[in-house]
């Protein structure tokens, strides 16, 4: 299987789109990322029903709908600069950090 490095290259706040599932073609916010299990929480994507325990107040529990995790390998970064999705390059700067770069139109996707 390729792709075993935990490293992932969508991170918080990053929008993304859906590439396969129910979900194709959604789009939205990056709440989380699950690096141990590659995957990623994005808002309004995948939920699914959770029963939630009765409680005082609400003796019969409720449903509430709540975002799943999904593979990082199901969605693809959305540029923030052409707003198109793309893979991620890597480009080191100065001090060594590495920023994120749209192999669409060449732009810094993290702000250094
Ligand atoms: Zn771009």
């Amino acid at each position: 299987m390729k792709g075993t490095s935990k490293f992932m290259n969508i991170r918080k706040g990053d929008t993304v789109v859906v590439l396969s599932g129910k979900d194709k073609g959604s789009k939205g916010k990056v709440i989380r990322t699950i690096p141990t299990s590659g995957r990623v929480l994005v808002e309004g994507i995948n939920m699914v029903s959770k029963s939630i325990r009765p409680t005082q107040e609400m003796p019969q529990g409720r449903i509430a709908k709540l975002e799943a995790p999904i593979l990082a390998s199901k969605v693809m970064l959305i540029c923030p600069s052409c707003h198109q999705p793309t893979r991620v390059a890597h480009r080191l700067v100065e001090g060594g950090k590495s920023v994120r770069i749209c192999r669409v139109c060449n732009e810094t996707i993290d702000r250094v």
